[in-house]
């Protein structure tokens, strides 16, 4: 489990200076659009949400960060479903207003070679 996590955490910091450096501009949490995204590619139409494996339960089975604690799951698992429920919520409505939506993982910027291939197959044109 990890420390509660909010704006200018360490993966989104990752994120963030990968993307610069791969060229991509971009604006961070714009308040008006849903969910508050971290990083926002305005021309593009397309944003990128840095999520804490923890706290929006990473669905991926190889990812031990995102299990719901054994100890006092009864006050976990509804908390921590919500936040998925909302994340879902928050991709749908961007989708609806037209865009495209990227979810990285605090797991997935451990390894940045991979990710700066994912960035770029989702960022280029
Ligand atoms: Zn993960």
């Amino acid at each position: 489990m990890t420390a509660i996590r909010s704006a200018g955490t360490k993966p989104e910091m990752i994120v963030r200076r990968l993307a610069h450096k791969l060229g991509y501009r971009f604006r961070l949490h714009r308040k008006n659009l849903p969910g508050k995204p971290d990083l926002v590619f305005v021309s593009r139409r397309k944003i990128i949400f840095v999520h804490g494996c923890f706290w929006h339960l990473h669905p991926k089975a190889t990812c031990h960060d995102a299990r719901v604690p054994q100890s006092n799951t009864a006050y976990w698992q509804p908390k921590l479903e919500r936040n998925v429920t909302r994340d879902q919520r928050n991709s749908r409505d961007l989708v609806r207003l037209g865009w495209k939506v990227l979810v990285v993982w605090e797991c997935d910027t451990c390894d940045l070679h991979r990710l700066g291939k994912q960035l770029n197959r989702f960022l280029r044109n």
